[in-house]
């Protein structure tokens, strides 16, 4: 029988104990990138329920512009970057959000994205929603609308998917 997404991912995403800090479980999915077949699939069954439903694919720096890449090349979209605070030469909208310690800003080029813009944003893995959370709100700022979140991973009970109440998340896996 052909693999589930479910045993992919458990065959090949590596759970790192205390990194980087004490206490975190950190979620590594370079080895399903790294493999031909993962990436693929991964890539391919992200994007599925949203079909026809996006414009855009936006990858949120820097393990999000991997899957975004993909996506955006399979179906025949393009890919914005979303990027941490001072990366990005042009103007810029910035999104300040909560780390556990402290806080960090995201930004998008002003002009990357015209108002009306059918947006899907994408990234490895969804904890509080406070990173994806601030993706959202720069898309909406630039008029666009946020036509889903799509994530490899979900780290339930961190109230990511309550963050992000009122949008489409489809998560390959919760953990
Ligand atoms: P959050 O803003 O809390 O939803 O955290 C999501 C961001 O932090 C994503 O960009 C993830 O790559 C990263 N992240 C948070 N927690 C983990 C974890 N346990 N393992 C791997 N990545 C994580």
């Amino acid at each position: 029988a052909s693999e589930t997404v479910t045993e992919l991912l458990d065959r090949l995403s590596v759970v790192v104990p205390d990194y980087p800090q004490p206490g975190i479980s950190f979620k590594d999915l370079t080895p399903v990138f790294a493999d031909p077949t993962g990436l693929r699939r991964i890539v391919d069954e992200i994007v599925a329920p949203f079909a026809g439903d996006f414009d855009v694919v936006a990858g949120l720096e820097a393990r999000g512009f991997v899957l975004a890449a993909a996506a955006a090349y399979a179906t025949g979209t393009g890919m914005v970057t979303v990027r941490k605070k001072g990366k990005l030469p042009r103007a810029v909208h910035s999104e300040d959000y909560s780390l556990e310690y402290g806080t960090a800003t995201l930004e998008l080029h002003r002009d990357d994205v015209a108002p009306g813009t059918r947006v899907l944003i994408l990234d490895d893995v969804l904890a509080t929603g406070g990173t994806v959370g601030s993706a959202v709100r720069l898309f909406e700022r630039a008029g666009c609308s946020v036509a889903g979140v799509g994530v490899v991973l979900e780290l339930s009970g961190l109230g990511g998917r309550e963050r992000l109440a009122g949008h489409r998340v489809h998560a390959l896996q919760q953990v």
